[in-house]
């Protein structure tokens, strides 16, 4: 096993990886290898997308109800507090729907 330095970030890297440990820059040249890597690259990050995607719904539905429920009768910090994290999960949720949209525009060109 040798060590090659990786093209796009220079740090030592096995000839045998597949993709640099340090960045991610694939190092494959087999063609048929590379379209295999980026099939699993992009099965990779669609279930990531959908994983944030359900913590971000989680986060803003759980943030809500909380306000809704049980911060009445509770401490004002408390709504203030689920309020936040219902608008940080609120955000989240848009900016992974942007992202989605964007990865599968992606697989269609
Ligand atoms: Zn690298």
């Amino acid at each position: 096993m040798a060590l090659i330095s990786c093209p796009k970030c220079g740090k030592r890297v096995s000839d045998k990886a597949d993709s640099c440990l340090h960045c991610g820059a694939v190092l494959v040249d087999d063609p048929e290898k590379l379209q295999r890597l980026g099939r699993i690259e992009r099965i990779k990050r669609s279930s990531q997308l959908m994983t944030r995607s359900f913590l971000a719904l989680i986060l803003f539905i759980g943030g809500l109800a909380y306000s809704g429920f049980y911060a009445d009768k509770g401490e004002s910090t408390d709504k203030w507090i689920s309020q936040i994290v219902a608008g940080i999960g609120f955000v989240w949720y848009l900016i992974l729907r942007v992202q989605i949209i964007q990865f599968k525009r992606e697989g269609k060109s």
